[in-house]
């Protein structure tokens, strides 16, 4: 099957898809819609997110809906209430010549009372989470028992979120006779356990290798010291002025702390992870998905089910341990067709890890200098003529009401003027910043880690050369620091009117006056890290942890 058109798929669903502007199938489409539509059998589709599933499975269902049934005649399982809802939203989209198709999500964390009422309406399709749809089963809200298919998306994922009893109560739900698809990233012991129990002779078909990372996705690395991978982040998204990325952090604090320094950078940026609100991921997801938020710093976890096609970069700020992991963030690029890139930011001690991924997930990942000034300010300038030469300036209908007289300077200079005044915070902040050197031949390798500790570590990134900053100047002997510090993430900042000063206050009071040598500082807006001698990492932690500042219960960690 080349085109959809010679799947024989209804009128009404290739006219949808066609303003949708999907031309030729992908792999997964090309092997399922003819297969859903012509076989009476079960299938096991092996194919990652992005590959275009939801049409794969979507489209050939639509098809075959009795819109003059008012019976549920399809249920799609899902396992977040992101992907349903996102599920949901694509399939009435194929659906939009259909008016009589009724569609719902049936998901947690949203009024059930509605949710049943709606339920009440007889909606051919049901898209679910399995949780809620338990709830339902149990109060006898859903009927499911002339369901003529299922679908299972993301059937890893449901299983490995602990779904397995609450699949095996919807499944025993519904009739025996049915088709049954399951779509999954993976083929692991328990999704072939499901397989086994719940379906009948399935065929197979895999989409390229199961950790096939897709080709219009360039990998690439960069190497990069600790203190200043902050800084060469913000170089790297500088350098690609019109990216539209997530960036991935392994812990909550280093989301915050990433999507915090770049908001400072004047990034229009924010964080999602798992100690926000449901109320507030949502807002997030809803303005990254808009693109009202340009940068999004997200862990592996709150960022699943986010759907989104037009990411330019994926940005490993940390690392997975997990290959598979990898290959989940860097296929959120280079969807539907369009190219991406994925950025890894390592230390040089986790070159050995890198190259497990690319091993284990059959890519090459390239290096990837540390973006100069001039190459940051030479994108920033292509970026500008880009957009002049496109037709995007002039869409308006604007003309100037007189044309200034401008005999008095040269073209040459009008550019250049023109770019500085569109430029001008760039080129003064790269004036005081310069290019940040990584030379993994030279010592900059084997000294990372130590410097690391002995040096300063200026937040702004400019380098300090060694000197020491005020904070390294309570040390008794005046040495530079070999011993081992432990770095504390506290929930006090600016905002609480928290400076060094009365941080050095509290790590005596806390220390009750053993004058403990006190690392690096970083005040910033809602929280701050800092460094003590590691010997006083227990005594601080229980310290503190019983201590208020200003009336606020401290609250201190080990930061990662
Ligand atoms: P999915 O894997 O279903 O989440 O799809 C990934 C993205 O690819 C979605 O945004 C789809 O709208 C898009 N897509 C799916 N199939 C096609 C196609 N045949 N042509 C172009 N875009 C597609």
């Amino acid at each position: 099957m080349n085109l959809f058109t010679e799947a024989g798929l209804r009128e009404e669903l290739l006219t949808a898809i066609t303003k949708l502007g999907y031309e030729t199938p992908t792999e997964i489409q090309k092997e399922s819609i003819p297969f859903i539509l012509n076989e009476d059998r079960d299938l096991i589709a092996l194919a990652q997110t992005g590959t275009g599933k939801t049409a794969a499975f979507g489209l050939p269902i639509l098809h075959q809906i009795d819109e003059n049934d008012r019976r549920t005649q399809a249920l799609i399982l899902c396992p977040t209430r992101e992907l349903c809802l996102q599920i949901t939203r694509d399939i009435q989209t194929f659906a939009e010549n259909l008016p009589q198709i009724n569609t719902l999500a049936v998901y947690g964390g949203s009024s059930i009372t509605e949710q049943i009422r709606a339920l009440k309406k007889h909606p051919q399709i049901i898209i679910g989470t399995p949780g809620r749809l338990n709830d339902m089963i149990r109060r006898k809200a859903i009927n499911l028992s002339q369901i003529n298919c299922v679908v299972l998306d993301e059937a890893d994922e449901m299983l490995s979120m602990g779904f397995k009893d609450e699949l095996e109560t919807i499944l025993l739900e519904t009739p025996e006779i049915k088709r049954t698809y399951l779509f999954s990233a993976t083929m692991s012991k328990q999704v072939e356990k499901i397989a086994k129990g719940y379906m009948n002779n399935p065929h197979k078909i895999s989409v390229g290798s199961i950790n096939a990372v897709k080709k219009n996705i360039s990998h690439l690395y960069c190497v990069t010291r600790h203190r200043q991978k902050l800084q060469v982040l913000h170089r790297i998204l500088d350098a690609n002025p019109n990216n539209y990325s997530i960036i991935f952090c392994r812990t909550r604090i280093e989301t915050q702390q990433v999507a915090e320094f770049l908001m400072i950078q004047g990034y229009s940026a924010d964080a999602l992870h798992g100690d926000l609100s449901q109320a507030q991921r949502d807002t997030v997801m809803k303005k990254f998905r808009l693109q009202n938020l340009q940068i999004l710093v997200a862990t592996d976890v709150a960022a699943r089910g986010l759907d989104v096609n037009s990411l330019t970069h994926v940005i490993h700020f940390s690392l997975p341990d997990d290959p598979e992991v990898f290959v989940h963030r860097s296929g959120r690029t280079g969807r539907a067709g369009k190219n991406g890139q994925s950025i890894c930011l390592i230390k040089a001690d986790e070159t050995r890890k890198l190259k497990r991924i690319e091993k284990e997930c059959s890519i090459k990942i390239a290096p990837l200098e540390i973006p100069t000034n001039d190459v940051i300010l030479t994108a920033q300038i292509d970026s500008i003529i880009d957009k002049l030469a496109s037709d995007e300036v002039m869409s308006s209908d604007f003309t100037l009401p007189e044309l200034p007289d401008l005999s008095e300077i040269t073209k040459e200079e009008l550019f250049e003027k023109f770019i500085y005044l569109h430029l001008k915070d760039t080129v003064e902040y790269y004036k005081n910043h310069p290019s940040i050197e990584y030379n993994s031949n030279s010592s900059d390798y084997n000294s990372d880690r130590g410097e690391e500790r002995s040096r300063g570590r200026d937040r702004d990134g400019s380098r300090n050369n060694g000197r020491r900053r005020e904070t390294r100047a309570r040390r008794k002997d005046g040495k530079p620091s070999n011993e081992s510090f432990t770095r504390f993430f506290i929930n006090l900042g600016k905002k609480d009117s928290l400076s060094k000063g009365k941080l050095f206050d509290l790590i005596n009071k806390n220390t009750k006056g053993k004058k403990a040598d006190v690392g690096d500082i970083d005040i910033l807006e809602k929280f701050s890290f800092f460094e003590v001698e590691s010997k006083y990492k227990s005594q601080l932690l229980d310290s503190f942890n019983k201590d208020a500042f200003q009336g606020k219960k401290i609250n201190l960690e080990i930061a990662n």
